[in-house]
């Protein structure tokens, strides 16, 4: 069985003072769900957000990170640093980085091999654009970012990967990929998986959906035979809707 995880993205919102008031909130959510509740905040808060859920089951995560341990990479956090501060997870290849800061499948590929190599678990995201999914090529690119992201990536640390379907149209638009549309693709990414690893690791493999999830429609999309979870961007930063959502 799946244990269900829905991770808040808070991006490059809420200052320290913020996320801390936001996460005295909703940690004691954990206490009285089975659902696995992760807070990706900004690198700043990580520090701080871990000692605020000390004692709960609230799970910490980056948003980011770079592939190497150290070195002249100005700006940059590194796998070790996260794992010194006893984070959980780590989003790699979020639509917006990948828009936004040149992330390419092989960059994907890299950061998820470093951070399986310092017990990090990835929550890795793919998804097609709108005039990708109009031209009917959105299982193709699917099929390339799960693939070529997951170049090299041995069975036996697949269970500790999630997977995020993300399509980049519904991200942050209101707009939600209908439940029926987010469980077909899902379910081809878990075929991918399964064609790759075999049916016990796809049977393991936790695969989210992201964009634009809100209390009125994540019943719906949980109630769904393949979809595991939620990546959510804008409806994490207020803890009643986070809360909503993490009851489904
Ligand atoms: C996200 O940040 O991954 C996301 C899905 O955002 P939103 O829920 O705001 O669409």
């Amino acid at each position: 069985m799946r244990i269900p995880i829905i991770a808040g993205n808070w991006k490059m919102n809420k200052t320290i003072t913020e996320g801390i008031d936001l996460v005295k909130n909703i940690k004691n959510i954990t206490m009285d769900t089975d659902v696995e509740v992760v807070v990706c905040t900004p690198f700043i808060a990580l520090s701080n957000i871990k000692k605020e859920i000390e004692g709960t089951k609230l799970k910490l995560a980056a948003q980011n990170m770079h592939w190497e341990d150290n070195g002249a990479f100005t700006g940059e956090i590194s796998p070790v640093m996260l794992k010194d501060l006893g984070i959980d997870y780590v989003i790699i290849g979020h639509s917006e980085r990948r828009q936004y800061f040149n992330e390419s499948n092989e960059t994907v590929n890299k950061k998820i091999k470093s951070a399986i190599k310092y017990g990090i678990n990835p929550i890795v995201c793919v998804g097609e654009t709108l005039e990708e999914r109009e031209a009917g090529n959105a299982n193709d690119k699917i099929k390339t970012q799960i693939i070529e992201g997951l170049k090299d990536i041995k069975e036996e640390d697949m269970p500790n990967i999630v997977l995020a379907y993300e399509p980049i149209w519904a991200i942050g638009t209101g707009k939600t990929a209908s439940s029926k549309d987010a469980n077909d693709m899902i379910s081809f990414i878990r075929n991918i998986i399964k064609d790759k690893y075999g049916v016990n690791i796809s049977d393991k493999v936790r695969i989210q959906y992201g964009g634009s999830v809100k209390p009125s429609n994540v019943t719906d999309i949980m109630n769904q035979s393949d979809i595991d979870g939620a990546l959510v961007g804008g409806a994490s930063l207020k803890a009643e809707d986070f809360i909503d959502i993490v009851k489904f």
